[in-house]
């Protein structure tokens, strides 16, 4: 099958069992299990030393059953076509869950841009929204930021994409800077949504966030607004990684000083007021909460029985193996999916989709009540559904996700 990766599995396997739960109609689910449609191009791209490079790059279409689809575009060097297609999934059950009216996309290229310079990523960025113009546009496909991407990524695709029409199109992706449409508070929603998805957690729970210990992986986008979230709220921010490595305090890290840190050199590493630590080391340490924020597989069966956090939040997208989460139910740690706890990013990206096509842009303050809004009734009914069945809360999020799309292809039947 050309989407089989590990990723796609876990997807299919979860969406499979939630089927079954739901007694969802087999054609129905049959269609749920691939992408609606997915391109693949290659993206030559002119490097600074004058020799020309061939990347790989991808953009996938889950479905399109409410809307056009919305998902994140990764560069990394680990994206391949399967791992696309699983992210693509997870998306749709996202937007479902959250009620947006969209379906799921996601798209990537594989490369290390790490390794790149600005003008050899904006060349290559520039020529790949060329290759998949056919796949976007405001009211066919969005796309957004992911892990490698970021608001400059999507101010040249938002130019590409707007020189081919002969006007501007902010509305083709979400994610950008302020100056060309882009939504205030967009950058720190993801973080902020855990943020809140948190708050419930502990409410119900019988918690509180104040005093708790959180140790963190990741220190990008997600992870270091996380952090600075966490820390103001009074938490002890214990421990924090990226991928050169991490850094530990048992009494917290002071997380001003650690972000002015990672701006002169580019990492957490070498923080002083800190211990090192290792990334598998932080996902295993003591502490309260933990917030894998970087990248997928990260608690799998061979360390989910050392987790000793008691509240995991994922921050990434797929951190947590299919093995890992039966193991972390049994020891009952409670797993905020990442279809619930990192929505607060395609929450944000929603709302700047629709301040662009009314030309009307709302204040910060706004925009943080209303995703705290969102956040908190999808959060309430996912607590409320695992409490009435018995399970956890991502089969909870999946079964209201799945069955809300499954609704809408019954409702709209199938063509021709
Ligand atoms: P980013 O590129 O801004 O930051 C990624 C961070 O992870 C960096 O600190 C990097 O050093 C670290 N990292 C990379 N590889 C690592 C490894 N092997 N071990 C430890 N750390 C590693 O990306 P981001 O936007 O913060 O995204 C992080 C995760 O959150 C991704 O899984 C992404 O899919 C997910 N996510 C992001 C958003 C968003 O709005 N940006 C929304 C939803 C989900």
């Amino acid at each position: 099958m050309e989407f089989d990766s590990d990723l796609y599995r876990t997807a299919v396997r979860q969406l499979d069992a939630v089927a079954l739960g739901l007694k969802l109609d087999p054609d129905i689910h049959e269609r749920l299990r691939v992408p609606r449609r997915a391109l693949v191009v290659s993206i030559p791209t002119l490097m600074d030393d004058g020799s020309t490079r061939v990347f790989i790059g991808y953009r996938v279409h889950h479905n399109t059953t409410l809307g056009p689809t919305k998902g994140g575009l990764r560069y990394h060097p680990d994206v391949n076509l399967g791992e696309v297609t699983a992210l693509a999934m997870l998306m749709s059950w996202k937007c479902a869950l959250m009620g947006l009216p969209y379906g799921g996309a996601k798209g990537g290229v594989r490369c290390n841009p790490s390794a790149m310079s600005p003008r050899e990523l904006e060349r290559m960025t520039r020529r790949f929204t060329t290759e998949i113009i056919l796949m976007i546009g405001p009211d066919l496909d969005i796309p957004a930021p992911d892990l490698g991407t970021d608001e400059q990524t999507m101010a040249w695709i938002m130019d590409t994409y707007s020189m081919t029409q002969g006007k501007s199109v902010p509305g083709v992706v979400t994610g950008k800077p302020l100056i060309v449409g882009g939504s205030a508070g967009r950058r720190d929603a993801t973080g902020r949504g855990i943020v809140y998805a948190l708050y419930q957690a502990a409410r119900h729970l019988r918690f509180d966030l104040k005093g708790t210990r959180a140790a963190i992986q990741g220190f990008g986008n997600v992870g270091s607004v996380v952090a600075r979230l966490l820390w103001r709220e009074g938490c002890q921010v214990v421990a924090v990684s990226d991928a050169k490595g991490g850094v530990h305090n048992g009494k917290g890290l002071d997380i001003r000083e650690l972000a002015g840190h990672v701006r002169e050199t580019g990492s957490v590493a070498g923080f002083r007021d800190a211990e090192p630590l290792t990334n598998p080391e932080l996902l295993e340490l003591d502490c309260d909460l933990l917030i894998p924020a970087a990248v997928g597989g990260q608690l799998t069966e061979a360390n989910a029985d050392r987790i000793k956090a008691r509240v995991v939040a994922e921050g990434a997208n797929g951190p947590t193996t299919p093995e890992a989460d039966a193991i972390l139910a049994d020891r009952k740690i409670a797993v905020i999916p990442d279809i619930l706890a990192n929505a607060g990013g395609v929450v944000v990206s929603y709302f700047e989709w629709v301040q662009g096509l009314q030309f009307y842009f709302w204040r910060e303050s706004e925009i943080n009540t209303r995703l705290q809004e969102v956040i908190t009734r999808a959060f309430n009914q996912v607590w409320g559904l695992a409490q009435r069945d018995g399970t956890t809360l991502r089969t909870a999020a999946l079964m209201l996700g799945v069955s809300r799309i499954a609704e809408g292809k019954r409702v709209r039947g199938l063509y021709p």
